[in-house]
């Protein structure tokens, strides 16, 4: 992974977090694009982290910003292993890390670990 890529997981990282941050509570308000003070970025931002609890694999808040500033902290000191599996230590599929850049594993090594067999039929969630 290049020095940009890095960075650009890292800005969006940050976003993700601070987005985070300044959603209060589990309920997210609705119609949030129609706050003007909401920046595109914070927007993009907000976005994906409801993707990410769309997706049901993230159901806990704490839980999401623990995987970011792990995140943060691996591109800060250990970019090399930024974008591999904890587990399998194979390259995270850019798609998965493009919506998830806080993903500590593969699609694969996810589904050992939450006990859905990967040989199941797969969702549109599977690839994410
Ligand atoms: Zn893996």
């Amino acid at each position: 992974m290049t020095e940009q890529e890095l960075e650009l997981y890292a800005s969006r990282l940050l976003a993700l977090r601070g987005a985070l941050l300044r959603t209060s509570g589990p309920k997210v308000q609705p119609n949030r694009s129609a706050q003007p003070e909401t920046s595109d970025d914070d927007f993009q931002a907000l976005n994906e982290m409801h993707q990410a609890i769309a997706s049901g694999r993230n159901k806990n808040r704490s839980e999401l910003m623990a995987q970011i500033s792990e995140a943060l902290d691996k591109i800060k000191h250990d970019p090399d292993e930024f974008g591999l599996c904890e587990d399998c230590e194979s390259q995270i599929p850019v798609g998965r890390l493009n919506l998830m850049p806080y993903t500590p594993r593969c699609v694969r090594c996810q589904s050992v670990l939450e006990g859905t067999s990967p040989l199941g039929r797969k969702r549109l969630t599977d690839y994410l």
